[in-house]
């Protein structure tokens, strides 16, 4: 009998990952607890005051996944501070007296293919090399199903002719791809549903206003740590898009066509996923959409330095852009007030402008 792994929750990702750990690894996977306010709660008690929400969320579910059964906990690295944000949560997690196991991927090095290997041999001794090699291209798929629905699903969720018949769908969709674990299967099933998900009827108009998240890569997508604003949108019959995933970000990774298309906003590259940030908010523009809204952790340091080339394509564009940063006080009236005023503004220029 291996002992319970898990991975804190981003988005509805842990399908995936769920399979990688039980078919390929054979270990038994723990389901992250959902996010709520307990876990950031929690999290933040145990948080240096000036880190990022990111941070604190995890550390949240960490904990709460300890105290659900959970012996080894999965950390991986990232492009900004992230990478050392597995250390740090070891540490505060002992010092409080749990006694887990730690396999922080961020120590590992893509060059050195032994040190993948000595982090899956701590997750499960016997673990066979073949068997992760054949779940790899499910999880891949899997991953790219699962962004294309969610397009599918910010594209027209706010359009529903009966409401909730979309997310209904989207929960079976979910439920049934748990349980599947081989390519031809994944495949089946994907066309099974988005069969399924274009026969919804919808009430879509011809010129709906179009909005554009655009930010952090935790916050955006994370439903949770941003207050469900895309369901917001959804709800006031707005066309959502929004470009960052895992499918973009970290299977195609464009990164050289990014650079060329941003090179008269930003020259440099300032981290994390800035540089796609600013890419989607010029796309976005030079695409006539009715606003932007972008997304962040406070105190997230890749982020804030985007804003500067964020406002001037405001400026060169003509197109709003709503500026929103979470952390732990960020109260659900505040944004509120800040979404309505938002929503307003982009109708009544829209009004204008047809
Ligand atoms: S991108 Fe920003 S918010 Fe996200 S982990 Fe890095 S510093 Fe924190």
């Amino acid at each position: 009998m291996t002992r319970k792994v898990t991975f804190p929750q981003l988005g509805n990702y842990n399908i995936p990952i769920e399979m990688v750990f039980e078919e390929g690894m054979d270990v038994e996977y723990l389901k992250p607890p959902k996010m709520t306010n307990k876990t950031l709660e929690i999290g933040s008690k145990y948080s240096p005051d000036s880190v990022c929400a990111p941070f604190k969320f995890m550390l949240g579910n960490y904990i709460e996944a300890i105290e659900n059964g959970a012996e080894i906990l999965v950390s991986v690295g990232g492009l900004c501070r992230l990478g050392y944000y597995g250390e740090l949560h070891e540490q505060i997690i002992k010092d409080l007296g749990y006694d887990v196991t730690f396999v922080n991927f961020a120590q590992t090095k893509l060059s050195k293919p032994s040190s993948w290997y000595e982090k899956f041999k701590t997750l499960n001794p016997d673990m066979s090399l073949i068997k992760i090699g054949e779940v790899i291209p499910v999880f891949l798929k899997m991953i790219e199903y699962l962004d294309l629905t969610d397009n599918f699903m910010r594209k027209n969720a706010g359009f529903e002719v009966e409401e909730g018949s979309l997310d209904r769908l989207y929960n079976r969709y979910l439920a049934e791809m748990r349980g599947i674990s081989s390519l031809r299967e994944i495949k089946n099933f994907q066309k099974k549903y988005m069969k399924a998900f274009k026969e919804i009827p919808l009430n879509k108009p011809k010129n709906p206003l179009r909005v554009a998240m655009v930010g952090e890569y935790y916050t955006i997508m994370e439903p949770f740590s941003n207050h469900y604003i895309e369901r917001w949108l959804a709800k006031r019959g707005i066309e959502v898009e929004r470009w960052m995933n895992l499918t973009n970000t970290i299977i195609d990774r464009p990164e050289k066509e990014v650079r060329k298309h941003i090179k008269p906003y930003a020259k440099y590259d300032l981290g994390a996923t800035s540089m796609y940030t600013i890419d989607r908010a010029l796309h976005c523009a030079k695409a006539h959409y009715d606003g932007i809204i972008h997304v962040k952790s406070a105190g997230c340091m890749p982020e804030i330095d985007s804003m500067a080339a964020l406002q001037n394509i405001s400026k060169d564009y003509k197109i709003p852009i709503l500026y929103i940063s979470f952390d732990s006080q960020t109260s659900d009236v505040g944004l509120q007030t800040r979404l309505e005023a938002f929503y307003d503004m982009i109708m009544m220029r829209k009004k204008k402008i047809i």
